[in-house]
């Protein structure tokens, strides 16, 4: 789209921010500056999820574990996350992959490629896309390495983990299988999820790995419940 026809078409509908719904300026990403500057980031804080997940999945040695902000109820991230689930609003899961490609390359970390934690087909068909794929997939472009959205599938419907209290790991046991048509060479690969809760969703797919040779895996969350 040319630059003139954006302008034209910003004009009659202006972009407004995700945050607070102000008009935004022209070359704004979707967040004003205040919003932007007002989330919850948790990177500053060291490896915060790394204390909770060491134990999390024993058989398979983590390098990294990160997340990008913490989710609060009510907050602008839970918004956000909402609205690009559950409204369409495609452009959000976007602008988290770039947020996810930038802390990787601030922190000068490589991967050999991106994993994303699938839904079920059914699920994808009736939402039509996979937020973590619009994520990931951005990322990826952005670091030059590949995404694998395939590479693991979801052959249980689990209901929305998000409703669950309590212990979640028998719902997501064997809700994943590794798809042998998608080939992983050696390396360092992240496992990416829009969320972090429990973990549970993140095991059970770290876990369909572990029979990979000479995979190395990190996993990195675009938020984690504080
Ligand atoms: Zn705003």
């Amino acid at each position: 789209m040319s630059l003139f026809f954006r302008a034209f078409i910003e004009l009659i509908f202006p972009k407004l921010c995700w945050g607070c719904k102000k008009e935004l300026s022209f070359h704004s990403n979707g967040l004003c500056l205040a919003c932007e500057f007002s989330l919850p980031y948790i990177y500053f804080k060291g490896n915060y999820l790394l204390d909770i997940s060491s134990e999390l999945i024993p058989p398979l040695e983590l390098k990294k574990v990160f997340a990008l902000y913490y989710f609060y109820e009510g907050g602008r991230i839970e918004k956000m996350l909402y609205e690009t689930k559950y409204q369409g609003i495609q452009t959000i899961s976007i602008y988290f992959g770039k947020k996810l490609a930038a802390h990787i390359l601030q922190q000068k970390w490589s991967f050999d490629g991106i994993i994303g934690v699938p839904l079920h087909k059914k699920r994808k068909r009736k939402r039509g896309y996979n937020q973590v794929d619009l994520i990931g997939q951005t990322a990826a472009n952005l670091l030059s390495i590949p995404y694998f959205g395939t590479l693991i599938e979801r052959i249980k419907n689990t209901p929305m983990l998000s409703l669950i209290k309590g212990n979640r790991e028998h719902i997501v046991k064997d809700a994943f299988r590794l798809n042998r048509k998608v080939t992983l060479k050696q390396g360092h690969y992240l496992l990416i999820d829009d969320i972090f809760t429990t973990g549970a969703t993140l095991k059970a797919c770290a876990m369909t790995m572990e029979n990979l040779s000479g995979l190395e895996l990190s996993i990195a969350t675009i938020c984690c419940r504080s």
